[in-house]
């Protein structure tokens, strides 16, 4: 379970989070949304522990993890490859933190992705929504238990993004790990969440909050 409580946090001047507060269960799939510039993503750097909070606390599992880098599965909005590592060695890095990476599990992810023509290629001859599965793949591969995603989708085709959703839905449904997940889109987190929170702006607070009473479709009904 991660509790988010009373979570603050001010750039200079500017209130950006003020007494923010939210709890997602564990193995629960939550979606996050709001309007552009609301502090989505600001939430997401203090629970994958890149800023401080001002105030309040992010709890895993009961322990205190906000300014600790690591505790989560983190995929940033920008995905962030690294330059002169093969399109394999970076999905395999975030795992080799933890324990010694599979590879074939990786190749076959990548082949899974449409990029398996890409592995041993660098991340300067992919396109954007390419560099987007790379990254959407490292965090998946990361064996941590609570996983955020932040707009993983929004730079693909609706054939592909189709795709990707059911394949995080299948994860989903196998490992049951916890994902928070932004989005723009409604259907999407429709589509993936059971529960979705609604962020207002300035400051970001929770101003709605929608359980989605319908069983989605599970692995086997996708294909
Ligand atoms: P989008 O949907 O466009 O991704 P968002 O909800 O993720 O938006 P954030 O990126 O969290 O929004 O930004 C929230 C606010 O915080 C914005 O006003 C932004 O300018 C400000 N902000 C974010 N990071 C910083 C920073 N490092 N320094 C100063 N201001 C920042
Ligand atoms: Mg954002």
């Amino acid at each position: 379970t991660l509790e988010i409580e009373q979570l603050s946090k001010s750039f200079g001047s500017q209130p950006i989070l003020e007494q923010l507060q939210f709890h997602v269960k564990e193995g629960e799939f939550v979606s996050l949304l709001g309007p552009s510039g609301s502090g989505k993503s600001t939430i997401f750097h203090l629970i994958g522990g890149l800023y401080k909070p001002d105030y309040g606390s992010i709890r895993l599992n009961g322990n205190e993890i906000s300014g600790q880098k690591g505790s989560i599965s983190y995929m940033p909005q920008t995905p962030s490859l690294f330059p002169w590592r093969t399109i394999l060695e970076n999905v395999t890095l975030g795992v080799e933190l933890f324990e010694k990476p599979d590879k074939e599990k990786a190749k076959k992810m990548l082949e899974r992705a449409g990029l398996a023509d890409y592995i041993d290629a660098y991340p300067h001859e992919l396109s954007g929504g390419m560099r987007q599965r790379v990254a959407f793949i490292r965090s998946i591969l990361s064996p941590q238990p609570f996983i955020c995603l932040d707009e993983p989708f929004s730079a693909l085709d609706e054939f592909t993004r189709l795709e990707m959703q059911k394949w995080l839905l299948s994860i989903w449904d196998e490992e049951r790990p916890s994902v928070l997940f932004v989005t723009h889109n409604i259907e999407e987190a429709i589509f993936l969440s059971d529960r979705i929170l609604v962020l207002g702006s300035k400051p970001a607070q929770v101003i709605k909050e929608f359980d989605i009473a319908f069983d989605r479709p599970r692995n086997g009904e996708l294909t």
